[in-house]
């Protein structure tokens, strides 16, 4: 089990994909302005664990090899404080830009681990099999994964089946001796046009009539009539001084097309029965929420370190609202930390045996991290003041004839220096209101679930047979 390199990783990228970008196919994307950023920022899951000192961090003794730990399958708490840890020093060595391409699979790999048994023993069914063949095929392998799965989905207030196109949901379109063919399309499938495989799952329950509409399975990106039609962000001909974060550290998200794609039967996971869609994205949106929780903290600790630093550099770091803010953006932080220690010591054990992080704890934390985002954006923003938009470029201060003004007029005090102040005003953009930063607050919003998701599952998680008797008790009725 040969742990991949990060070239080999860019060179299986060259396998004749069907990427679009800006209205053009994209012939190599390790060559493409934009996706170029996007390979160098997913290629350090494998570089990272070629670097001795984070070997260990990175990777882990099982089955005789050596795998990346991201494949490895949480039976306990110790193993999802171990997840935790991983994603939490990835995404710091990442500059706070979540490297999705084994997380956000194995989240779903593990999900599919859970319902398969489920399938298997209340249908008498074989997919616990093909899953676990799928799963060795990528952790022997050392594979990246994208998850596809919400569906563009049409009127929301429709059922799949009732849509006016039946394509609006992804469906299965023929049953063939071999396999399955299906059409259909998944928004936002972040990493897409970068991995080696798709694995999609259904967006939502379903009920019998929507049972073509119950489908899971994997295919390699380059299957034919797999389409990723990418959005645009970021470009290799930005300054890495006006845009430190994106420039270096940015993920791609696609539209992703199935025009009557085949998928042979071993791998295809859900084939039709309807009533383990449910279940299947909820085990999902909760490992992936755990996950979310995980990659969150660096942002939260960049947003504290950019704040003090510019308060100190401004003059501004003894006053008292400006710490209460900087207070607080240590409370949005560590809240999320909090969040997702207790859903590691609390999980919940599904057959057979896979640790599942507290459900209750899980949804509160992402949607505390979701909800409160733009807050802490606002606090940051107020601290840094207007230059966070304003500032002159590194063109600026490189130019002979403005660069000495820049020079002289970025300056606070004679122990601040002006490029570096400058930079960190970039940075702050770059973070909360640059294209990429407005990216963050979106995706804040949004990925792994908007807020309501997270409310419904604490809602129905919890026991409120537990706090009625407490009111019961108080009232004298029991
Ligand atoms: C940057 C980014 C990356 C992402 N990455 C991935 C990925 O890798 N893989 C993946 O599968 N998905 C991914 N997602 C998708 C993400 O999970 C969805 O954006 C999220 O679930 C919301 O779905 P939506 O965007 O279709 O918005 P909508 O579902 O249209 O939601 C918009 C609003 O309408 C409300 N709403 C929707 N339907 C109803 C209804 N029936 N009744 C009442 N209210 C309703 C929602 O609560 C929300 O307030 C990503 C999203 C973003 C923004």
């Amino acid at each position: 089990m040969p742990l991949m390199s990060a070239q080999a990783y860019r060179e299986s990228l060259r396998d004749g994909r069907a990427v679009y970008v800006a209205g053009e196919r994209v012939e190599d994307i390790t060559r493409h302005p934009i996706l170029q950023i996007t390979v160098d920022h997913s290629a350090q899951v494998y570089s990272l664990a070629e670097d001795p000192a984070l070997r260990d961090v990175m990777t882990v003794e099982a089955d005789g090899g050596r795998i990346s730990r991201y494949f490895v399958i949480p039976r306990g708490s110790d193993d999802l404080l171990a997840r935790q840890a991983l994603i939490e020093e990835h995404t710091r060595r990442e500059l706070s830009v979540l490297n999705i391409v084994k997380a956000i699979g194995t989240d779903a790999l593990f999900a599919l681990h859970a319902v398969a048994h489920r399938m298997d023993q209340e249908l008498g069914a074989t997919y616990g099999q093909r899953v676990q063949a799928f799963y060795r095929h990528c952790r022997d392998r050392d594979l990246t994964m994208a998850v596809a799965q919400t569906d563009v989905k049409g009127d929301r207030s429709r059922l799949p089946h009732e849509q006016d196109d039946p394509d609006l949901y992804v469906r299965i379109v023929e049953r063939r001796q071999d396999g399955i063919v299906v059409r259909g399309a998944k928004a936002h499938t972040t990493a897409g046009p970068v991995v080696h495989e798709l694995i999609v799952i259904p967006t939502r329950a379903l009920g019998p009539e929507d049972r073509d509409y119950a489908v899971a399975f994997a295919v390699p990106v380059a299957t034919p009539g797999v389409k990723l039609i990418c959005r645009t962000t970021g470009s290799t001909q930005q300054s890495a001084f006006d845009y430190p974060i994106s420039r270096r550290h940015i993920e791609t998200e696609s539209l992703t097309v199935f025009d009557d794609v085949f998928v042979p039967w071993d791998r295809v996971f859900l084939d039709g029965e309807w009533q383990f869609a449910g279940p299947l994205a909820l085990t999902f949106a909760n490992f992936h929420r755990f996950t979310a929780i995980s990659y969150k903290p660096p942002t939260g600790d960049l947003f504290i370190g950019a704040a003090q630093l510019i308060a100190e550099w401004n003059g501004v770091e003894r006053a008292a609202h400006i710490r209460e803010k900087i207070a607080r953006l240590i409370g949005y932080t560590e809240m999320i930390r909090a969040c997702t220690r207790a859903a590691a010591l609390d999980p919940e054990l599904l057959p057979p045996g896979i640790a599942l992080p507290s459900p209750t704890m899980t949804n509160i934390g992402k949607h505390h991290f979701a909800s409160q985002f733009h807050e802490a954006v606002r606090l940051l923003q107020d601290i840094a003041g207007g230059l966070v938009i304003t500032a002159p470029s590194e063109a600026d201060l490189r130019n002979p004839e403005t660069g000495p003004y820049v020079e002289k007029f970025l300056r606070t005090r004679k122990d601040v220096d002006a490029a570096a102040r400058l930079k960190l005003f970039h940075l702050i953009r770059d973070l909360t209101a640059s294209e990429f930063g407005g990216y963050n607050l979106v995706v804040s919003l949004h990925g792994e679930g908007s807020l309501e998701a997270q409310l419904i599952t604490t809602y129905r998680q919890y026991d409120l047979e537990r706090c009625k008797r407490l009111v019961r008790q108080a009232l004298g009725l029991d």
